[in-house]
């Protein structure tokens, strides 16, 4: 197997790494059934958002990290800055708007898995972000931008994002694209365009399942993963839910890394906790295949509290965690 290592993500020290998009509540039904047709017991509000969890994760493993997102002025908000805050990511451009609500999202899940949603993001100040003044500064300062497919249901993140590759590019900062968008909006010429905008320019992408052959545009993962290995992409890390994942380089390098053993209690957030732990490891120097276990660790030890970004792990947690946890044959 070639050992060449596969080309550094930018280092911490050059600049947060920075995403952009939605900032929820998460109000979570205790049991598990049908939707909300009767009243039911919940428990929330607890800090959510895809973008949100990557950042937070980020942080608490120690990497520089900052958020451009929108929340109401309302306990809602409140409760997503503070939590980021103490974890030490970047707030400052975090709009606060007058106007509208915090983003939320009731969930309940059935018994076979499946989830039942109440949203309330695209009228909510999730949808509200812009390029001000704070999201300027804060890209102005970045070394690494990350981008999440939900972002493409926000209507002014484009924007911010064109604007944050270029300033990033110039600085000698890295890209990373986490593609988790609903399928249905990539049916939107624009979306499709954007989208590909994005996987030829990332040095890093992070699909799961499905994801994968969509960012290559054909079947099949070694396929797949070749095609998109021949755009600009230096690394691919493929996340596999319960089975672990895989790291492919683009000198033909490929790490698996099995999965922690851990009973589920709610699988949301997994991937982005997986995501953000990559990115700092990387950026703090940590080599792929240890960066790939604590990954591993960090999406592991999510799933087994209860709210999407309560397992996040501090580098201490994630080690002991490492120590503790048997891992799945892979
Ligand atoms: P999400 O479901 O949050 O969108 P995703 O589909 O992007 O996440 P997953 O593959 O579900 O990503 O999870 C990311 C990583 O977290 C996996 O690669 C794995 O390392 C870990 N993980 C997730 N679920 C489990 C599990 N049930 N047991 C062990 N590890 C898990
Ligand atoms: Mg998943």
């Amino acid at each position: 197997m070639p050992t060449t290592p596969p080309k550094d993500l930018a280092p911490d020290a050059l600049g947060p790494t920075i995403t952009i998009g939605e900032i929820l509540v998460e109000i979570m039904a205790d049991d598990r059934g049908n939707g909300f047709l009767q009243p039911i017991a919940l428990t929330g509000p607890y800090p959510s958002g895809a973008p949100a969890i990557f950042i937070d994760q980020c942080a608490r493993l120690g990497g520089a990290a900052g958020i451009i997102a929108s929340v109401g002025a309302d306990d809602f908000g409140r409760i997503n800055v503070e939590r980021l805050r103490a974890d030490g990511a970047d707030v400052s451009a975090i709009s606060v708007s007058p106007d509208y609500p915090t983003g939320s999202a009731f969930v309940r899940y059935r018994h076979d898995g499946n989830r039942d949603f109440v949203f309330n993001i695209a009228q909510s100040a999730a949808a509200r972000i812009g390029l001000d003044a704070s999201a300027r500064a804060l890209i102005a300062r970045a070394g690494h931008l990350h981008v999440m497919g939900t972002a493409f249901a926000i209507p002014g993140a484009w924007e911010i994002i064109e604007h944050a590759i270029g300033v990033v590019r110039t600085r000698g900062g890295t890209v990373s694209f986490d593609p988790n968008l609903r399928k249905e909006l990539l049916g939107q010429p624009l979306t499709q365009q954007r989208f590909q905008k994005l996987v030829d320019i990332s040095d890093l992408i992070l699909p799961s399942g499905e994801e994968l052959f969509v960012a290559a545009g054909c079947e099949g993962e070694v396929a797949a993963v070749q095609a998109l290995l021949a755009r600009n992409t230096s690394e691919i890390v493929l996340k596999r839910g319960a089975h672990g994942s895989t790291f492919f380089g683009a000198a033909g390098q490929r790490f698996e890394c099995p999965a922690f053993a851990v009973e589920e209690v709610d699988p949301t957030g997994a991937g982005d906790c997986f995501g953000g732990a990559y990115v700092a490891c990387r950026r703090l120097g940590v080599p792929v295949e240890q960066a790939l276990l604590y990954a591993n660790a960090a999406g592991a030890r999510n799933v087994i509290f209860r709210g999407p970004m309560e397992g996040a792990g501090t580098r201490l947690q994630l080690d002991a965690f490492i120590d503790s946890t048997p891992r799945r044959a892979s």
